[in-house]
């Protein structure tokens, strides 16, 4: 049984007041008995403090990026290690955001799946195709590349420890979400493509949908079979309906 994870990606949202606002609504919201994982990922910079604030709660707290370099002259950069010392154990890796925006290329997010595990860190890898590519129907070609060239560096054993998280870029910030049957397609897809190379890293690997997930939707998305949890941008910076997310889990 794969546990649910809500996983909250807050982008480049937020402030001092608004990280200790939204974790202290998360955290006094969040049911005694809920049965889902919680991560959250704020920007660098509210690192530090959501660590704090989250001293003692289950919430687990995630970076957005982690560098491809361990340390030295990288200007700008921040390497995994000082994500642990900030207190992560999750870093978002290959986020269409930093894909489109900033040129990441599946090789370099496979060098930031590999730092990210050689620190600790779960990385949790993003994929997902452009409404273009979907309409030319290279939806599975376009994730089974984006997932190869990882598998293709670090190995299959390597996803033990990870999470995926499918993203198809049309959903993201639009409101438009993918059907329940149209997510668990992409997902199983997915879960083959793994349990080819190792079936019980496939059959435990927590699969993630992201894209316009919401209080309203998240439940009829985490019901599908290959569904384990959500990646959420937007829902996730408003705690009422974060923790409708996390009920629907
Ligand atoms: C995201 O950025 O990962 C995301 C899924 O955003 P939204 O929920 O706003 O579509």
């Amino acid at each position: 049984m794969r546990k649910i994870i809500a996983a909250g990606n807050w982008k480049m949202n937020g402030s001092r007041t608004m990280t200790a606002t939204l974790i202290n609504t998360i955290k006094g919201g969040l049911a005694k008995d809920c049965n889902c994982e919680v991560l959250i990922c704020p920007s660098f910079g509210y690192l530090s403090l959501a660590c704090g604030l989250l001293a003692g709660s289950p919430i687990k707290l995630g970076a957005q990026n982690i560098s491809t370099e361990a340390s030295g002259a990288h200007t700008g950069e921040i390497s995994g290690d000082m994500l642990v010392d900030l207190g992560c154990t999750h870093v978002l890796v290959g986020h269409s955001e930093r894909r489109a925006l900033y040129g990441e290329t599946s090789e370099i997010v496979a060098v930031k799946f590999e730092e990210a595990q050689l620190v600790g860190l779960t990385p949790v890898l993003c994929l997902g195709e452009t409404l273009e590519q979907r309409e030319a129907g290279e939806t599975e070609k376009v994730v089974e590349q984006q997932l190869q060239t990882v598998i293709g560096r670090v190995g299959i054993d390597a996803f033990e420890r990870s999470v995926l998280a499918y993203e198809p870029v049309w959903a993201i910030g639009t409101g438009q979400t993918a059907t329940p049957d149209q997510a668990q397609k992409v997902h199983a897809f997915l879960r083959r493509t793994i349990a080819a190379q190792n079936g019980s890293i496939a059959d435990s690997l927590r699969i993630l949908y992201g894209g316009s997930v919401n209080g309203s939707n998240a439940a009829e998305l985490f019901a599908m079979l290959d569904v384990d949890g959500g990646l959420v941008g937007g829902a996730s910076l408003k705690g009422d309906q974060f923790l409708d997310i996390c009920a629907a889990a």
